[in-house]
């Protein structure tokens, strides 16, 4: 791809390169996928494009409502040219809907409704592996101030709110949720990262069938049908033949 330059940094499922100007990079999805603290780990073709899809679609939306992400465009099917941020160490998690982890440190009921959301944050650490944290650790440890927790926890419910009522259309149900956001070269908060079925759960509407990493979590069902499957309804058919996704 012309103008793709270093690698910056390699996640567990995505990797950054620069980009021809210093303040936008590249974030590539690649098809491998991890659980367990990347214990498990599995590779499956097609995911980072899929993946790719359906996170510009959801950033997207976003941006036309006025939530400002490091999202600029698709380049091809797996890669996103993005602003460059500085990434702030914060798993942002929100939680309609009270399962996975939640259910196994705290008594909370599986499946119980959680109003308002309830919002958590973890430390992106893999030397700590990604402990829970509070304001004041976060704050004492100066990985954001006071009021940049608060204009993040304000972002975030903004964000729910509008990916549940996009997805409730698409027949899909925002159980929870992962976010991780990062300061641009002005210094103002943006969200960063991806919103794809490795970040999210997604329950089907109806069946209330699981649409999402929890079937690689578990080793149940078929993957890569599941995240086809939500392309198809999140993406539009036009961007599916265009990246030829079908
Ligand atoms: N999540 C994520 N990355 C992480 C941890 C969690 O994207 O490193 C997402 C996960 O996909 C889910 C939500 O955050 O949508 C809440 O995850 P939970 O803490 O229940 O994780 P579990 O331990 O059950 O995977």
């Amino acid at each position: 791809m012309e103008n793709i330059g270093n690698l910056i940094y390699a996640g567990k499922a995505k990797d950054v390169y620069s980009y021809k100007t210093d303040d936008n990079v590249i974030i590539k999805f690649r098809d491998d996928i991890t659980a367990g603290d990347g214990e498990r780990k599995d590779t499956f073709k097609g995911k980072g494009k899929c993946n790719s899809l359906i996170s510009s679609k959801l950033f997207e939306i976003l941006e036309e409502n006025d939530i400002n992400t490091q999202y600029i465009k698709l380049l091809e099917s797996g890669s996103m040219l993005s602003k460059k941020l500085n990434m702030i160490p914060l798993e942002v998690i929100l939680r309609n809907i009270a399962t996975g982890s939640l259910t196994k440190r705290f008594p909370f009921k599986e499946k119980q409704d959680l109003k308002p959301p309830i919002i958590q944050m973890d430390f992106k650490n893999d030397e700590f592996h990604d402990p829970m944290l509070n304001d004041d650790i976060i704050i004492t440890l100066k990985i954001a101030t006071k009021d940049e927790l608060s204009e993040i926890r304000e972002i975030t419910l903004k964000i729910n709110e509008i990916l549940s009522e996009f997805l409730k259309t698409k027949g899909i149900i925002l159980v929870d949720f992962k976010l991780e956001f990062g300061k641009d070269l002005n210094g103002n908060i943006r969200l960063g990262d991806e919103i794809s079925p490795d970040t999210c759960r997604f329950w089907d509407i109806n069946t209330l069938d699981t649409l999402d990493k929890d079937l690689f979590r578990k080793g149940e069902g078929n993957v890569m049908d599941v995240y086809k499957k939500v392309c198809n309804l999140i993406v539009n058919e036009e961007d599916l033949n265009r990246w030829k996704i079908k």
